[in-house]
């Protein structure tokens, strides 16, 4: 193109930048003023020009501009003619007189911005000292904030390094991904100067301003790790700082990698929207993601485990090796996430974490039944839309796909092929295709092949399987919740488990149908192909066929009538794994709210879980339970007593063994199940536990060290306390908002809003809601509220929602946290006129942000109302729920 033609206009509604020039070192000067809310910088970015131009096109977004010039290696020093901000694209264009020459340069920009109250970009966040509020200020950067902080290259592939130097008042910390290199003091400011870092993206940049103690320990080869927390509070990081340090000599290990830095530093800050990122050598924690203390219960410490490791394995999977473009985003969050189950097992192998990743792979399988799902390697147009991709499909399906990947490989070539990835692209960038490129050269399996239908299309098959004659015949077609389907084909790596003879085969399927003679299976050991026949009628009695052993594939299956009789059996003589009694449930559930199996198969299911005592299993169950309860009252609200019965008798086998207080020597599993139990009685209504539960709370109220209140009961019992109150009985409340007030434990604060809203009636919803929105919660905070708000509330939640939505952006800006308000206030409702009503709503208004959130929420009611009218028409159900009611 010649340099005359060039125009502005060039440069609009484009994904990403024009390459006429690439940074290489930045060199970066910021001074925050924490009473004003406000701050100054500096950049100085060498470049290399690779294509003549008279345009330097970079990202910018909310900054003021003062002064901009470029100077060149023969000391040249030109300032544009114009300097145009597009806030649209988020560019800042530098137009030049005269096209700048292929050479290198330092490109000089003074600019300013206001410390922003969204948890985004460079922004204010708040902490108490002496009773005093005070301000702190924080970057998050991921995704495309960082242009928000100083004018950048805000792309992940073009990395640089980074020299970064704060003016802060003297008597804070500031930190930053590098150690201090050493401060000057000059008055009441000080100047810290920060080590230059390696080769890194702009959205890995951070600092972090504010009054905070720390904790120091080391790795085995001398890295010093660092928990910051609030002033006399770092024994609440010290459990984190030990899981990061075990981590680091872990992850070491695991990609024949040292750790890149010369240190890591951990904060806990107050204000954050995620629950942690992973800055390179800074990572930023949501307190309750990091801190532990006598409040916290079980599921709070294994989840500050599984971040914690998550974040860590990112200082490789991420910030070492960078994806070269947010489509493959999976690459870094997936494998996060999966390695983060790899390391929690070995730091803690007694907390079946294996098992309840399949959480994890249910909430892929379940996203990724909706037509409005998308690939795990997504498009991505604008820069606004980048976090909606941090969903279910990148985490969740992504992690649940290397898991089967790696089930198929073998763990030792996967290790061995993640460990010459890390040599091969170490400070680089790479896309999907490197990494399977690596992992068949080390396996010999063309692994692109097999995975490009999982990572390159949405959507993941059912298997239908029917025996008949000796044979078992497979079927493959997508699945998804409404009735359109697509004639794909996936590759699917099949396993299979023969009950009573304890055999088990593995293949490939590749196309729509396959046919497998399963008689050879029985083939006894002296050669005898006829005793299958033979042992026919024995054998049909304890006769069982399970696909996807232990649930490592993404994939559900759906038995024939006589197939699924048979696992029924077997669950209830306890022939199947914990993953297996998981998949076996959780498949007949997706199959049934897709209408493709009657609600009475999957209540048939559910009874043969009566003695279920694991964990994740139990815990699956008590979800569907309260998915079908739900859908029941907007069903047969006639039946919804007798189904709610049903399911309490399903609960109470375990209930009563685990009964209220820790058993002497209990492990962290029993403390995990009693709280899930519990809260899934309260849930349904049982009156025995509410009871008990009440009593239990008074005894708290009056005596807050009272034993009668165990940590990993707090939950159900708050819970409880909601669901009896009412706006004539609402002591419980406010002793609940009393409690919220004086709580110094994050997680005592977050265990409360998480109850508030679930009160069955609507004007204490409504109350609940004001107050989320006040100063007294922080707006990090509201999603605890969202998540929980009761049935009998919803109404009233989407009324308010449509009233405060100016307001609601007010508090919580325009992204990540809307995300929460769309999903848990939209998907409760379950009729076409509710669906059509929140597009109406919709229709007029900005949503370029959350608009794939929000079209998967309202299929979501589609789906529902779908089921609803399929449930309707199911005969003979009452007569069964009466039943099963009965029996429980
Ligand atoms: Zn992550």
């Amino acid at each position: 193109m010649e340099v005359e033609e060039q125009s502005i206009e060039q440069f609009k509604g484009q994904s990403r930048l024009p390459k006429f020039a690439v940074p290489k070192r930045y060199d970066l000067a910021l001074k925050p003023d924490l009473s004003a809310c406000t701050f100054s910088g500096a950049v100085q970015i060498e470049l290399s020009i690779i294509q003549s131009t008279k345009f330097l096109v970079l990202n910018a977004l909310e900054l003021v501009v003062d002064q901009v010039s470029f100077t060149n290696s023969h000391n040249q020093k030109f300032v544009p003619s114009d300097v145009v901000f597009d806030s649209e694209d988020e560019i800042l264009i530098l137009v030049f007189d005269k096209a700048l020459g292929l050479e290198d340069g330092v490109l000089w920009i003074s600019f300013s911005g206001v410390l922003n109250e969204h948890m985004r970009g460079f922004y204010k966040g708040t902490y108490m000292d002496g009773g005093v509020k005070k301000n702190m200020a924080v970057t998050q950067f991921e995704a495309v904030d960082a242009r928000r902080c100083f004018p950048c290259w805000d792309e992940p592939a073009l990395k640089a390094t980074f020299k970064i130097t704060m003016d802060v008042p003297s008597e804070l910390t500031a930190l930053s991904n590098m150690p201090v290199l050493h401060e000057k003091l000059n008055g009441q400011i000080k100047t810290v100067y920060f080590e230059e870092s390696p080769s890194m993206s702009t959205y890995l940049v951070a600092v972090v301003v504010g009054l905070f103690d720390y904790i120091e320990d080391s790795t085995a080869d001398g890295i010093k790790v660092r928990a910051y927390c609030a002033v006399g509070e770092t024994d609440k990081g010290r459990f984190a700082l030990s899981v990061a340090v075990k981590s680091l000599d872990l992850f070491k290990k695991y990609f024949s990698m040292p750790y890149p830095l010369p240190k890591l530093d951990m904060v806990a800050v107050p204000d954050f929207a995620g629950g942690a990122m992973e800055n390179y050598g800074l990572i930023v924690y949501r307190e309750t993601d990091m801190l532990l203390d006598i409040h916290s219960a079980a599921v709070n410490k294994q989840r500050l485990v599984i971040v914690t490791t998550h974040e860590v394995a990112h200082q490789w999977f991420g910030n070492l090796v960078t994806m070269e473009w947010w489509t493959y985003l999976w690459l870094n969050e997936a494998f996060a996430t999966w390695i983060s189950y790899l390391a929690t097992d070995s730091l803690f192998p007694e907390w079946e974490i294996w098992t309840q990743f399949l959480d994890e792979t249910a909430e892929g399988l379940q996203m990724d039944s909706l037509e409005s799902s998308h690939p795990i390697e997504v498009e991505v147009h604008h820069a606004r839309s980048i976090l909606e991709v941090f969903d279910a499909i990148s985490y969740e399906k992504g992690s649940a796909i290397i898991r089967m990947l790696m089930d198929y490989l073998g763990d030792d070539v996967f290790q061995k092929s993640l460990s010459s990835y890390m040599k091969n692209y170490a400070c680089k960038n790479t896309k999907t295709e490197d990494l399977w490129g690596v992992l068949s050269e080390e396996s010999g399996v063309q692994v692109n092949a097999l995975m490009d239908t999982w990572t390159k299309k949405k959507g993941y098959p059912v298997i239908s399987v029917k025996y008949e004659d000796c044979n078992l015949e497979f079927e493959q077609s997508q699945f998804v919740y409404s009735n359109m389907h697509s004639d794909d084909c996936w590759i699917v790596p099949i396993s299979l488990s023969l009950g009573s003879c304890n055999k088990s085969k593995n293949f490939l399927l590749e196309t729509k149908h396959c046919k497998l003679d399963i008689s050879g299976l029985y083939q006894s050991s002296d050669g005898n192909s006829s005793s299958f026949e033979k042992n026919q009628e024995k054998l049909s009695e304890n006769f069982w066929v399970k696909l996807n052993i232990g649930q490592t594939g993404f994939y559900r299956v759906k038995y024939d009538h006589k197939l699924t009789a048979q696992l029924k059996k077997a669950i209830e003589d306890n022939c199947l794994s914990a993953s297996d009694r998981f998949g076996i449930l959780d498949d007949m559930y997706a199959l049934c709210e897709a209408c493709q199996v009657s609600l009475s198969s999957l209540l048939s299911l559910m009874k043969a879980y009566r003695k279920e005592f694991d964990y994740t299993v139990l815990s699956r169950l008590i979800d569907i339970c309260s998915r079908v309860a739900k859908i029941s009252s907007d069903a047969l609200p006639n039946l919804v007593n007798d189904v709610e019965q049903f399911f309490i008798g399903l609960l109470l086998f375990s209930a009563e063994k685990l009964g209220w207080e820790p058993i002497q020597g209990e492990n962290h599993m029993g403390a995990m199940t009693r709280e899930r139990v519990l809260m899934g009685l309260v849930n349904l209504g049982h009156s025995r536990t509410i009871d008990e539960a009440m009593k239990r709370f008074q005894a708290y109220v009056s005596d807050r060290n009272t034993p009668l209140l165990p940590v990993d009961c707090r939950r159900a019992v708050f819970r409880a306390v909601m669901r009896n109150t009412n706006t004539c009985n609402r002591n419980g409340f406010e002793s609940l908002l009393t409690i919220y007030k004086e709580a110094q434990s994050v997680q005592e604060k977050s265990r409360v809003l998480r109850c508030l809203a679930s009160c069955p009636e609507p004007d204490i919803v409504l109350e609940v809601l004001n107050f989320t929105l006040s100063d007294e919660v922080r707006g990090q905070d509201v999603i605890y509220v969202l998540r929980e708000i009761s049935l009998e509330g919803r109404e009233t939640a989407w009324t308010w929602l449509k009233e405060n939505w100016d307001l609601i952006i007010a508090k919580c800006g325009d992204d990540m946290l809307l995300h929460y308000f769309i999903r848990n206030i939209v998907t409760p409702f379950s009729s076409h006129e509710k669906a059509d009503e929140v597009e109406a709503f919709f229709a007029t208004r900005e949503t370029a942000s959350f608009a794939m959130n929000l079209k998967q929420s309202i299929e979501q009611v589609r789906i529902k109302a779908r089921w609803i009218e399929s449930i309707k028409q199911e005969e003979s159900l009452e007569e069964l729920v009466r039943g099963l009611a009965c029996i429980g």
